[in-house]
Formats: C-alpha cells, structure tokens, sequence
C-alpha cells in the first residue's frame, strides 16, 4: 500500500511538487551565472543555498544522513557525488551541479553540467563539451520516452539508444541510477540508464521521477574516493551528470524542474510539456 501510494500521487500532490522543482532549477540558475575559473566549489554551493533558503525552501540534500551542503559538485573525472570546498574552479574542467529542495514537505533534484571555457585548449573544451551535450541529450530523450511510456524501463532504453547513437563510445555508469521522488527525494521506482530485462512498474498519471544520466567519456568503472562521498572514474576519464525531474499527470508530462517544463528540450522529439492543472 505505501509503495503504491509513493509510485502514483494524487493531482493534489503533483501541484505540491512544482514549487520545489522550481526553486531547485532557480538555484542551479545561480550557480551557473557563477561559474568561471578562479570560483570555489563552496561559493557555488552559498549560492544555491542562498537561493533555496530565499525562497522559504531548505536543502533536501542535508536530510541525506552525514551529508552537510545544498549541493555536490564534481569536477572533471569525478562523476557524481562531489563535495563541495576549497577546490578553485580552473580553465577548460568539465563540472557538473546536482542540487534539491524541499518545500513544504515536497522535493525537486536536478543536476547541469557546464565546461569552464578555455581559449588555450579549444580541442579539450570540445571533448568536454560533446560529453555534456550527448549527456544532455539523453536525458531528454529519456523524458521524452516517458511521456508515451507504458514502463518505467523504456525511460532507460531511451538513455542508453541515444548515448549509443553518438558514437562515441562513451560509458554509462551502472552502479548510480535514477528515481522516483516525492515527499522524500530518493523513491520508487528505480530509473535505469540503460536497458533492464525488468521493465518495471507501469507510467500512469502521478508518477514523479528524477531522470540523470551518468556519463564518462572512458570506462564506467568508478571507485569511492577518500572522503567517503566523491565518486570518479578509475581510469581518471571525464564524467557528466545531468538530472531533472518529471511528473506524469493526466494530461501529459511536465519537467518540474525546468522553467518552462521542458519545452526546449523536448521540442526536437516531438513531446510538447503540458502544465500541471
Ligand atoms: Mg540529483
Ligand atoms: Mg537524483
């Protein structure tokens, strides 16, 4: 019964889960407007907690046990998970944002990646550039398959076609996964980023789920690092995040944590967001 309940929520419910969506986008607004060499990954961690805070919302991210900022922030081979500190932003790193709130006991996580430019390394800030965009992309082929789903499953089907489809050869990590979020921020159902035999529970109306592709530009082989949170790549390859999430309502879907529910990102696969009413 609680399983259920968590799976599908009421249209009640789905209204609740658009203000912390659009604060957590407002806060990864922030933090991209600051991003620039020289930039601790703690200033980028004030700024969306200045952000969260401002808007009567708090971190959802400090409700994770032992975990004490709005943000991680992960720079180059690191993946997911980073913690934010003294570490200064340089020329060309490839640094990606996961950030959430929790507003009025309802939760929003989204992560952007952005590539500090580099005019003296134009061919490392391509790659970089090309990891987060085939990155990206996924992730929106992954909403976009959501919204004429029949299973959870094809969401990751969608991810790892349109990351095969680039060519090249990237790695998709299999040890981090997506999920449903609501009242807590990590729920059922898991969000593969690739295909499972298991295709999971069904998509009906109220159904919440945080999409984010993890990509490496190398092997998917990843460790835990010293301080118990970062993860990297062994082979010290370029990792990418990407994250939003995503109601299914009666009359469609909606990316909560976009501005405009998805629109641009959606419009190349033909999926046009319908708001929450
Ligand atoms: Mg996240
Ligand atoms: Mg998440």
């Amino acid at each position: 019964m609680g399983l259920r309940r968590s799976l599908y929520k009421t249209p009640a419910q789905l209204r609740s889960m658009v203000e912390p969506g659009l604060i957590t986008a407002a806060a990864l607004d922030a933090v991209r407007a600051l991003v620039a060499p020289g930039v601790t990954t703690a200033e980028l961690d004030a700024a969306a907690a200045e952000v969260v805070a401002a808007r009567g919302a708090e971190s959802n991210f400090q409700l994770v046990r032992g975990y004490r900022h709005t943000t991680c922030v992960s720079v180059n081979e690191q993946v997911v998970h980073g913690i934010p500190g003294s570490r200064v932003l340089e020329p060309g790193d490839i640094v990606s944002i996961d950030a959430g709130a929790q507003f009025k006991g309802w939760n929003g996580d989204s992560a952007i990646t952005i590539v500090v430019p580099d005019p003296s390394r134009p061919e490392l800030v391509a790659a970089r550039e090309r990891l987060s965009e085939v990155t990206q992309t996924s992730l929106w082929a992954g909403i976009a398959a959501l919204a004429s789903a029949a299973r959870v499953g094809e969401v990751g089907d969608a991810v790892q076609t349109s990351i095969e489809s680039s060519g090249e050869g990237y790695g998709i990590l299999r040890d981090y996964v997506g999920h449903g979020i609501g009242r807590r921020m990590h729920e059922g159902p898991t969000v593969f980023n690739y295909r499972v035999a298991d295709l999971g529970p069904a998509v009906r109306p109220g159904l919440c789920l945080a999409i984010e592709p993890m990509v490496v530009a190398g092997s998917e082989a990843t460790l835990v690092e010293d301080d118990d949170w970062t993860v990297s790549t062994v082979d010290g390859s370029d990792g990418c995040h990407w994250e939003h999430s995503v109601a299914v309502h009666e009359n469609g879907i909606w990316v909560l944590t976009a501005a405009d529910g998805g629109a641009a990102g959606l419009a190349p696969f033909g999926v046009t967001p319908t708001p929450i009413a």
